[in-house]
C-alpha cells in the first residue's frame, strides 16, 4: 500500500513505493498489510547509498578487520586457539555501520562477495604481516556466503591467496554458516568436500539456528560445530534450552566434531559449557572482536604465559 495523496505521485511512483512496501512483507506470514512510509523511504535510501558506497569504501580500506579470538577450554587455564575475522564499516558519512545491516543487504544482491574478498585477503595479509613480524600467528577463521559457495572458482581462489601470503591451509579456517546448507545439500557438499580434500578445516557456523540442522549431520562433511549463540542466550529460560545444548555438545562428540560455543558472555555460562564438555568458546566473556592492534596484544600474552 502507498499511503500518499492522489494525484501527488506519478503512477510509477506510486506503483514503485506499493512494490517496495510489498517487498519488506516478503517471507513474513503473520503480516498481511504494509504501508509504505517515510521510515521505509529512509531505509531504501540509505540501502541505497550503501550499495553505490561498497566499491569506494574497498579502494578507501574504509572496510575494517576485526578479531574475536577462540579458547580451547579443554585445557586450564584455556588456551588462545584460534580467532575468526568479522567485518566492520567505518563509513565517513554515517560512522560504525553494523555488520547486520549491510551484510544481509549484499547477502541479497550477490555483492557480499566484494566485502568477502575482501576480508579473506585482509586476514591472509594480517597472518603472514604477524609471521614475519613476531614468528608466530594463530589460525584465523574466515566467513563464507552461501553465494560463495556456488562460486566455481571459490578452491582456486584460496589457494592462489595461500600462494600468495605463503600460507598453508592451516593458518585460514572456513565458517560456512547452516542456512547455506539448506539451499542445494549436494551441491554444498560438494564445494565443502573438495575445499576440505584441499586441506582447509571447515566449521558449520550457526549450528540450530535453520531448518536443516538434524537432516544435515549425517552427510555434513565438516569439522567443527559451532552451535548458534541463541542457545547460550536462551540458557537461563528453562531447564529444555539446557537439554538442548547438551544434545547439540553431545552430538558433536559422538561425531568427533570439534563443539564451539560462540556468544558467551558470562562465567557462569562458561563453567556450565565447560563442565558439560564443550570443546572451544568465543564470546564477550573472554574478549569482543578487537583491531589489531589490540588482538596482536592478545597473541602475544597467549604465547607467553
Ligand atoms: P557470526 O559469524 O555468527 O559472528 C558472530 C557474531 O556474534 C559477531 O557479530 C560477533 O561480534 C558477535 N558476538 C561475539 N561474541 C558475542 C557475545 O558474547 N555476545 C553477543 N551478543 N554477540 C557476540 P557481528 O560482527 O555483528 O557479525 C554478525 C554476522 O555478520 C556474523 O555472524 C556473520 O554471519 C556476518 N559477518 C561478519 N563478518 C563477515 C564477513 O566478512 N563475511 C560474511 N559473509 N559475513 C560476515
Ligand atoms: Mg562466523
Ligand atoms: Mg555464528
Amino acid at each position: 500500500v502507498c499511503a500518499c495523496e492522489p494525484g501527488t505521485l506519478s503512477l510509477t511512483r506510486r506503483f514503485d513505493r506499493a512494490q517496495t512496501a510489498c517487498n519488506m512483507l516478503r517471507g513474513n506470514y503473520a503480516k498481511h498489510v504494509m504501508v509504505f512510509s517515510e521510515a521505509l523511504h529512509q531505509r531504501q535510501l540509505y540501502h541505497e547509498s550503501l550499495i553505490n558506497d561498497l566499491n569506494r569504501a574497498v579502494e578507501e580500506k574504509q572496510l575494517l578487520v576485526y578479531f574475536q579470538p577462540k579458547y580451547d577450554i579443554r585445557q586450564e587455564p584455556p588456551v588462545l586457539s584460534s580467532a575468526e575475522a568479522l567485518v566492520r564499516w567505518n563509513h565517513p558519512e554515517y560512522g560504525m555501520v553494523s555488520p547486520g545491516d549491510f551484510i544481509p543487504l549484499f547477502e541479497s544482491n550477490g555483492m557480499i562477495q566484494i566485502v568477502d574478498h575482501y576480508v579473506w585477503e585482509t586476514t591472509a595479509a594480517q597472518i603472514r604481516y604477524w609471521k614475519d613480524t613476531y614468528g608466530y600467528a594463530i589460525p584465523v577463521s574466515v566467513n563464507l556466503s552461501r553465494i560463495d559457495m556456488y562460486d566455481s572458482e571459490l578452491e582456486r581462489k584460496f589457494l592462489d591467496l595461500l600462494a600468495r601470503y605463503n600460507l598453508t591451509t592451516a593458518d585460514i579456517m572456513l565458517e560456512v554458516t547452516e542456512s547455506a546448507y539448506t539451499d542445494d545439500a549436494g551441491q554444498l557438499i560438494n564445494t565443502v568436500n573438495s575445499l576440505r580434500s584441499l586441506g582447509f578445516r571447515v566449521e558449520m557456523d550457526d549450528f540450530g539456528s535453520g531448518y536443516s540442522s538434524l537432516n544435515m549431520l549425517a552427510s555434513l562433511p565438516i569439522d567443527v560445530l559451532k552451535m548458534d549463540m541463541k542457545f547460550v542466550r536462551n540458557m537461563d529460560k528453562g531447564e529444555h534450552n539446557k537439554a538442548i545444548i547438551e544434545l547439540i555438545i553431545d552430538i558433536a562428540k559422538k561425531l568427533g566434531k570439534t563443539s564451539v560455543s560462540e556468544g558467551v558472555e558470562t562465567e557462569a555460562e562458561y563453567l556450565y559449557l565447560k563442565q558439560i564438555g564443550c570443546d572451544v568458546i568465543q564470546g564477550y566473556y573472554f574478549s569482543r572482536p578487537l583491531p589489531e592492534k589490540d588482538f596482536l596484544e592478545l597473541i602475544k600474552k597467549g604465547y607467553k604465559v
